[in-house]
This record gives structure tokens, C-alpha cells and sequence, in this order.
């Protein structure tokens, strides 16, 4: 579904610094994929390029066959809102609106009727385990839910890809588990395709499959074919590996 060719990005604001080196990756649909590298390794640039937020230097990136680079702005932001679903470590939720306005925002841009928003808010905030949150106010609620209603308001309009970037980067031990499991369960009963940018092993283990990130180039990809913690496992041996040093978890 996503096909990432010879991708190369390189920022040129002041000092010209190459973020991401011939990048070459494939994820098909309904896959559960971690970005893992060190900080600075290029793993916020990949996702953003991925998400349309930025365009490659070079090389190209096809979403179900179509190179959303390729699209005018009005398209793009269109393609933007209808095929992709955007998680992000601060939430990133307006904080003087309710739950409930957070998460119909999307929809409410589309110009959805108020009856079909309704039906599913209800749906989603049910299976998301907030529906009695719905009136309160996102500045009232902790962090582990608030994170709920950004999964719940990207998940609203069924997207075919869900990027997140450290989704958990600011949860505390338990909200982080509950927030992984919610997105496991997402990716296996929805068979939403999930990418995800981490650099927490516990967060990561909860992935099908890990790309690794050095110095904007892919350096090792981990499948998931074992039991979570043994697959934590692998994951710490490959990041002391990568980084060359002691990971303390
Ligand atoms: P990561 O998410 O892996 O920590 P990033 O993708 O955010 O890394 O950044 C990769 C490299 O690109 C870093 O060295 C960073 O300083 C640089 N970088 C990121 N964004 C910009 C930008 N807008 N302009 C210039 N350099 C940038
Ligand atoms: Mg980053």
C-alpha cells in the first residue's frame, strides 16, 4: 500500500544537512511497523514525507498508487484529511474544546451531516473506552486519554494509514501499555496499516515488524515472529547494536 523509492531528503535552511539517504521501503496494508533509530536519525523527517508534511529531495513516494506530492494543494490537503491519520506525541488537541469537538473536527472540515457525526462519535468513543469523557473539556483529562481522543479523532474518517509519532513520548508506564494495546487491537480488528515512530523498546514491541534509522539510512529491519517480551528482546540487543551503546529500560 505504501512504496517508498529512493527517497532522499535534504534541508537547506541556512546549512544544508542530509536528513535521509536513498531510502527504500515497502509496507503492505494492515501491517504494524515501528521506525526506531537514534535521536536526529531521520525518523521525524521519513514520517513527515510519508505524511505529506514536507516532499522528498528525491525520489518518490506512491500511497495505493497515487504520489500524493504529485497533487495541488487542495487535493493534497483533501488526500491528507481522507486517507491519513495523524497521532502525535503532545496530542496535539485544541485544549479549550471538549472531547467530542476534538474528535468531530476532522469530519466537521469534510462538511459531514451532523446525524452520520454523531453515529460515529458514538461508535468510536464507545470502542475507545471514552464515551463518558465526550463533554468534558481535553485541558480536564489526563494524558493517557487525551492521547485516546487524538487516536480516536484520527481514526474517525477510517483511514487507510495511521502515522504516529512517539505516541507515547509523554505517557507515563501504564497509559503508554494501554495506548499500544489500543493501537494492536486497532491494527488487528481494523486492519488500519500503522506506522509508527518510537524510541521506546516497550512501545516498539508491541510492533509486527521495526526499520531501524542511523544517519538517515535504513540499517536493519526486525519481524516480529515471537512473544512480545522476546521480541523486546531482540529489539534492545538491536538498538545497543545501532547505537553502540548501553540502553537502561
Ligand atoms: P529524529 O526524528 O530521528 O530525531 P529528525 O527527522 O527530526 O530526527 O531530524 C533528522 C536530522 O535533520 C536532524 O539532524 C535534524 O536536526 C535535521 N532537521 C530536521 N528538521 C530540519 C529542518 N526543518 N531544517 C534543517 N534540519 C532539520
Ligand atoms: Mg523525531
Amino acid at each position: 500500500m505504501l512504496t517508498i523509492k529512493n527517497v532522499s531528503k535534504i534541508y537547506n535552511e541556512g546549512v544544508t544537512y542530509q536528513a535521509l539517504k536513498s531510502i527504500d521501503l515497502e509496507i503492505e496494508a494492515g501491517e504494524f511497523v515501528g521506525i526506531m533509530g537514534p535521536s536526529g536519525s531521520g525518523k521525524s523527517t521519513l514520517l513527515n514525507l510519508i505524511g505529506t508534511i514536507d516532499q522528498p529531495t528525491s525520489g518518490a513516494i506512491y500511497l495505493n498508487g497515487k504520489e500524493p506530492a504529485k497533487l495541488k494543494s487542495e487535493e493534497l490537503a483533501k488526500f491528507r484529511r481522507n486517507e491519513l491519520g495523524f497521532i502525535f506525541q503532545n496530542f496535539n488537541l485544541m485544549p479549550t474544546l471538549t472531547v467530542e469537538e476534538n474528535i468531530i473536527l476532522p469530519l466537521t472540515l469534510e462538511g459531514e451531516k451532523i446525524s452520520v457525526m454523531k453515529k460515529k462519535l458514538k461508535m468510536i468513543a464507545i470502542e475507545l473506552g471514552i464515551d463518558s469523557l465526550l463533554k468534558k473539556k481535553i485541558a480536564t483529562i489526563s494524558g493517557g486519554q487525551a492521547q485516546r481522543v487524538a487516536i480516536a479523532r484520527a481514526m474517525i474518517h477510517e483511514p487507510k494509514l495511521i502515522l504516529a509519532d512517539e505516541p507515547t513520548g509523554n505517557l507515563d508506564t501504564r497509559a503508554s501499555a494501554d495506548v499500544m494495546e489500543l493501537l494492536e487491537r486497532l491494527n488487528q480488528q481494523k486492519e488500519s496499516t500503522v506506522l509508527m515512530v518510537t524510541h521506546d523498546p516497550v512501545a516498539a514491541s508491541y510492533c509486527k515488524k521495526i526499520v531501524f534509522i542511523k544517519d538517515g539510512e535504513l540499517v536493519k529491519q526486525l519481524n516480529r515472529q515471537v512473544e512480545r517480551d522476546v521480541f523486546y528482546d531482540s529489539i534492545l540487543e538491536t538498538l545497543r547494536e545501532i547505537e553502540g551503546v548501553h540502553h537502561e529500560f
